[in-house]
């Protein structure tokens, strides 16, 4: 009993200092950036939960709309995969604001991001009937195979990608302040040119969903 004792009083200091250092280098229990998949074998039928924030320089095609001093601007955002009822839901909220530029006067314009957003993995197409015409839902098989990353047959659920529809869908096609003036002068005639939107095409898709 003593020598147990003494053992442990005299491996105490060490194992203070073991567990310091375990501390500082132990990998945290989620990743720090969001990853790009979560590997649906592993997660579907657990609870998921990502919480960190996200920047435009980490979203190719939201960058696009993202003038370069607000580039790193971090968004909150939590992402949640978990059943609800029968239904695999993928739950994500965000907290903060995208800056993107005003259509009138060119100037930054910054959009208020604070809402949550429910995407419905249907599992099977005969879920369908479990969901509202209201809800915004995918079928997964069909989503899964889009992606050339499970084509050796793995379920790898494109999270980073599906965040950044929910952005994208999120941003006013052609956003502009409450209260702001054209930007240039006008001076003879004035040549409309029409830019295609990299918003058009989600917009397009969600009205298909
Ligand atoms: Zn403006």
């Amino acid at each position: 009993m003593t020598i147990v004792n003494k053992a442990t009083e005299n491996k105490k200091p060490v194992l203070q200092e073991d567990a310091k250092l375990a501390a500082q280098t132990a990998p945290p229990k989620i990743a720090k950036v969001l990853p790009q998949h979560i590997n649906l074998d592993k997660w579907e039928d657990a609870d998921y939960i990502w919480t960190g924030t996200i920047a435009p320089q980490e979203m190719t095609r939201l960058l696009g709309a993202v003038p370069e001093a607000y580039q790193d601007e971090p968004i909150g955002l939590t992402c949640e995969l978990s059943k609800q009822g029968q239904l695999l839901t993928l739950a994500m909220t965000f907290d903060g604001e995208v800056w993107v530029t005003c259509q009138r006067c060119l100037q930054p314009l910054a959009i208020e991001l604070s809402h949550q957003a429910q995407l419905i993995l249907l599992q099977t197409q005969a879920q369908e009937s479990l969901v509202d015409e209201a809800d915004d839902y995918v079928l997964l098989e069909e989503l899964l195979g889009e992606q050339s990353e499970n084509s050796k047959g793995e379920r790898l659920l494109p999270i980073k990608k599906l965040v950044e529809d929910e952005l994208l869908l999120h941003i006013p096609l052609a956003a502009k302040h409450d209260d702001c003036a054209m930007a240039v002068e006008q001076v003879g005639i004035i040549i409309e040119e029409e830019k295609p939107s990299p918003f058009a095409a989600l917009q397009v898709l969600k009205g298909k969903l």
